[in-house]
């Protein structure tokens, strides 16, 4: 069970989260010149990034405003919470690493045009309890 820090509300548990995806995915700058692969691969192509991944997070029982997280997807580990709208925080990876390609993502710049924007500016970055089970919905 991950204990996920919300930037308004602290620290509640998983169940009140939903996941939403790879952030930082930019809304094309114009759709209508795109062939329809294009398009489709901005719809459904994201990174499978084994390592340190940024996804977007929505506090759907709490605040029910969206955040970006930075969470390891093999360890679990929470890097980082930090608003939408904000670059995507340097977090170094834990000495624990493997030969990985940890941060080779493509990560384009930060538009969040397309996310609510909030108001705090709290940047905290907490990691949880070990966790040994997978959370349902967020390995999608
Ligand atoms: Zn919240």
């Amino acid at each position: 069970m991950l204990l996920i820090s919300c930037p308004n509300c602290g620290s509640r548990d998983e169940t009140e989260f939903h996941y939403g995806g790879q952030a930082h995915v930019p809304y094309p700058e114009n759709p209508n010149d795109m062939n329809d692969r294009e398009w489709a691969e901005f719809l459904f192509y994201r990174d499978n990034t084994k390592g340190t991944f940024a996804e977007r997070w929505l506090h759907s029982t709490g605040c029910r405003q969206w955040f970006n997280m930075l969470r390891d997807t093999v360890t679990y580990d929470i890097q980082a919470v930090y608003p939408m709208g904000t670059p995507r925080p340097d977090v170094s990876v834990p000495a624990a690493a493997e030969s990985g390609t940890a941060s080779t993502a493509a990560d384009s710049t930060t538009t969040g045009s397309a996310a609510p924007s909030t108001s705090a500016t709290s940047i905290s970055a907490t990691s949880t309890a070990s966790s040994t089970t997978a959370p349902e919905g967020a390995t999608k």
